[in-house]
């Protein structure tokens, strides 16, 4: 037992021995510390018996490769950021050249990024803008600051301003007493057309986003023409039903339309067949082209009810082919 006693503790302080002179490898016969690799492992410590300095001269070693993985791990980063750079630089290329992109990036993701960012709603931020840069009471200083909004900061469908002009022509033209739009959003349509209304004449407009109909009617009320202009809360299909049993209209002069463009036909027909066009009412449906509402093209341009005319234009505050068509009812 004795022997064996003295033999173990030999055969241990020869491993300890071996352990600390030389790196840990696999064939190392006694691993008395952890096998992971370490720079302390690398390394042979100084001699405390000797005091000798002359295991010290493994220090540069030591500060070498510090310095190695160090530079290593600093080229693995700055190789990743310039990829994201690189990433990043085709994505915006991409989205300026690519039509589809361009589209996506103004329509979509600009409107989303910002709101994400500030938490609040693009047409929050339209209103801000415009309790901010318009003149109370002066609706032209109202359409000006949000077509300037939309055009330099960020897009919104507004009928804006190029085709906002064919609007206001066909509006003066009809002169009408009642007018009826399909979609409000935030009040720029309606507001352009209260201001070129004859004396007593009344815009009904219908939206079914309630925030939407909120931000309307404080710019409305803000340009000074909230006793021109009604809201009316809901879906257009039940709206355009209840007109002349809840809101006692008889037919209309002007509609102008632009709500989601699949609503288009259906509503112009049901509109139809409850009555509530006369001889002469004229449609004004905003963007035929883009996104466009080719049922309802196809339907007026077809129908010997009706006397279209067509007025190219581009989509609001972008560079991309829209259009405007003018469909006069003919009974
Ligand atoms: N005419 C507005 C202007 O030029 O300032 C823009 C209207 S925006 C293109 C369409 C609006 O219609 C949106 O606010 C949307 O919530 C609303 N809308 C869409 N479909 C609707 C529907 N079926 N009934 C009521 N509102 C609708
Ligand atoms: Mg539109």
């Amino acid at each position: 037992m004795c022997v064996l006693g003295a033999e173990w503790s030999n055969l241990t302080r020869l491993a300890q021995a071996h352990n600390q002179l030389t790196p840990p490898s696999r064939e190392t016969p006694f691993p008395l510390r952890s096998q992971k690799p370490c720079l302390t492992h690398l390394v042979p410590r100084a001699n405390h018996n000797t005091g000798t300095s002359k295991d010290l001269q493994y220090e540069p070693s030591k500060r070498a490769s510090v310095l190695k993985s160090f530079l290593m791990e600093f080229y693995t980063a700055l190789l990743a950021a310039g990829l994201a750079g690189l990433v990043l630089l085709a994505v915006v290329a991409l989205l300026l050249h690519h039509r589809g992109a361009y589209l996506m990036w103004h329509i979509y993701l600009q409107g989303y990024m910002k709101s994400l960012f500030s938490g609040r709603s693009k047409e929050q931020r339209i209103l801000d803008f415009v309790l901010k840069h318009a003149v109370p009471g002066d609706p032209t200083s109202v359409l000006n600051a949000i077509d300037k909004y939309c055009s330099q900061q960020e897009w919104a469908m507004n009928v804006g301003d190029e085709k906002g002009l064919i609007l206001d022509r066909a509006l003066q033209e009809a002169s009408p007493s009642l007018v009826l739009e399909l979609g409000t959003y935030c009040g720029y349509s309606a507001l352009r057309m209260a201001r070129l209304l004859k004396q007593g004449a009344q815009i009904l407009t219908v939206e079914f986003n309630r925030d939407n109909a909120g931000i309307a009617r404080q710019i409305l009320e803000f340009a000074g023409v909230k006793d021109k202009v009604q809201i009316l809360e809901g879906p257009s299909e039940e709206v355009i039903q209840q007109l002349q049993k809840k809101h006692e209209v008889d037919t209309v002069d002007f509609i102008f339309i632009d709500h989601w463009k699949d609503r288009y036909l259906p509503d112009t027909k049901l509109m139809e067949e409850l009555g509530l066009l006369r001889k002469g009412t004229v449609i004004v449906a905003d963007n035929v082209i883009f996104p466009g509402a080719p049922d309802f093209l196809q339907y007026v341009r077809g129908s010997p009810k009706y006397d279209c005319t067509f007025y190219p234009s581009r989509l609001e505050y972008l560079d991309v082919e829209d259009g405007v068509e003018k469909a006069v009812y003919k009974g």
